[in-house]
């Protein structure tokens, strides 16, 4: 079976709760979603079977962390996403899943070989996506079976209602899950500041751990 991916390198992870760790990243090309605030626009991949792609990874010197497996969004292709993700667990290698936190179907297809969930919550207000707070849920319980972290953009357009009910889908689901808040980077930082400070606040207040962590990979231009 063969995937569609837009490209394979190695740099240091660029956000979330693995910032600085040197990870090689293998990203799908395709997504379900269309963020208002996305940028990784794709128009280019190579068709890749499991082994095909192994070999590249392997070819990277080996004191890299973990592989991240990036996008677009990896599980819409999750079956060739399956099998590479026990090739690398029979050879010691960890497997870390970058997702839009919405394809719960298919994440229980994976699960058993990822070590590390690194789920984004679309908030409305900051995504323009609506409501996903179903698919989240479903997702954050599977997900939970493994080390999982949430990320969410914050925009200047994003409403506290919507922070809200991240905090109480994770009290809800997972209490230990931590909330990485991420200033969006293509808006001016200055003015995001006293939001992501009443955010803190609010999260302090429900007692779900949080951090504000922007994206790394944009301020030091890497990829
Ligand atoms: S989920 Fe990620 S890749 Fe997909 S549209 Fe949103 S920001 Fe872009």
């Amino acid at each position: 079976m063969k995937a569609r991916i837009a490209e394979v390198f190695d740099s240091v992870q660029g956000e979330g709760l693995y910032l600085g760790e040197r990870q090689v990243f293998v990203r799908f090309f395709g997504c379900n979603l269309s963020c208002s605030f996305c940028d990784t626009k794709l128009n280019r991949f190579l068709e890749y079977e499991p082994d095909e792609l192994f070999r590249e990874i392997k070819l990277y010197p080996d004191d890299f962390h973990s592989v991240s497996f990036t996008g677009g969004e990896p599980l819409l292709q999750h079956e060739f996403l399956r099998d590479i993700i026990k090739l690398n667990k029979k050879h010691g290698l960890k497997n870390y899943l970058e997702t839009n936190g919405t394809l719960y179907q298919q994440l229980e297809d994976v699960i058993d070989d990822i070590d590390i969930v690194a789920m984004d919550v679309k908030l409305p207000s900051s995504s323009g996506m609506g409501q996903l707070w179903g698919m989240h849920y479903r997702f954050l319980k599977i997900a939970s079976q493994k080390e999982t972290f949430i990320k969410a953009i914050i925009s200047e357009e994003t409403v506290s209602e919507d922070l809200k009910a991240a905090l109480a889908l994770i009290r809800e689901v997972n209490r230990s899950c931590i909330l990485v808040l991420q200033p969006n980077s293509l808006q001016p930082q200055e003015r995001l500041k006293t939001k992501l400070d009443d955010f803190s606040a609010l999260c302090l207040r429900e007692r779900v751990t949080a951090c504000v962590i922007p994206q790394m990979h944009k301020v030091m231009g890497v990829k």
